[in-house]
């Protein structure tokens, strides 16, 4: 899959120039498009090469060649065929482009688990976070919507690290306390989302798009014990009872603890005292959490 904005157009440049510039063939063609008439024979670099005239009418150095470019950006930047394969642009890796995710608005997934949003494409670990393994072989994770309910807005977000084989972690700031977010499995870190340092709040808000944390190659270790359709759904119905009965344990709270339908209240890590805060977080959110095995 291509991103809907990437364009194709033919365009046309000269080969004798040390800077490629690259002119778009509905562009040509105008009155002072000299390349493509006998007004080349006026052109200053064509006159130092040693070509002979051609019969066409155009310069012998005007080239033509595809080019893609970005439908999305307000100055198009052509994209050579053989670039957008490896970039972001020619694969279904374009869903986590930022330039994309602001054009386009991709809206919650409609898969959901008694109001949690939960897409059925993706593979969740125990201590909820996702994982979106591209047919490119990139992967992406993130947090899930049961966590970012219950961490609510967050303040401020920053990574471990940005690039190696790593268990992915960032810290992740709420309420003035700091939140270690972990990803269990190890694989080869090629990027963080460094827009969610200047806009934290897409991390609760959009937590399966403009929310995402980590990108990199996976291993064939980082998809093992993560949970993925009929048996995600079943562990998200569990962990919502359990996070329910977690919060009938808890004694006076700061605020609401559940929401209406059944639901924990959003933002949940915000009405918890300290302690409680740090219990809710060990049980349900640890890297620990993904040793416990749901059958
Ligand atoms: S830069 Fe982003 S929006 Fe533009 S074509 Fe590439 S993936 Fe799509």
């Amino acid at each position: 899959m291509t991103c809907p904005f990437l364009k194709e157009a033919q365009v046309k440049y000269c080969q004798t120039s040390s800077v490629r510039k690259l002119i778009p063939i509905a562009a040509a063609g105008r009155a002072d498009d000299k390349c493509s008439s006998q007004e080349h024979l006026t052109c200053p670099v064509y006159r130092m090469q040693s070509a002979e005239p051609s019969v066409s009418g155009h310069c012998p150095y005007l080239g033509e060649s595809l080019m893609q470019y970005c439908g999305a950006a307000p100055v198009a930047k052509m994209i050579p065929y053989s670039e957008s394969q490896i970039s972001r642009c020619g694969c279904d890796r374009f869903r986590y482009c930022e330039l994309y995710l602001s054009m386009a608005h991709p809206g919650v997934p409609a898969d959901d688990v008694d109001g949690i949003p939960l897409p059925e494409w993706l593979r969740y670990s125990a201590n909820h976070m996702w994982l979106d393994i591209g047919e490119d072989g990139v992967c992406h994770a993130g947090i899930d919507a049961f966590l970012s309910r219950a961490l609510g807005q967050a303040e401020r977000i920053s990574y471990v690290w940005q690039r190696g084989q790593h268990r992915a972690t960032a810290v992740v700031t709420v309420n003035g306390v700091d939140h270690e977010i972990v990803f269990p499995n190890p694989f080869l870190l090629t990027s963080c989302n460094l827009y969610l340092r200047a806009d934290p709040s897409r991390l609760s808000a959009e937590p399966y798009t403009g929310g995402w944390l980590f990108e990199g190659v996976p291993a064939p270790e980082t998809s093992e014990n993560l949970l993925q359709g009929a048996a995600a759904r079943q562990w998200m119905e569990r962990e919502q009872h359990r996070i329910n009965e977690f919060l009938q344990q808890q004694p006076a709270a700061h605020g609401p603890l559940a929401a209406d339908g059944g639901l924990f209240a959003p933002g949940l890590s915000q009405n918890l005292d300290h302690d409680q805060m740090l219990a809710l977080f060990h049980t349900f959110f640890s890297p620990y959490a993904s040793e416990k095995r749901y059958t």
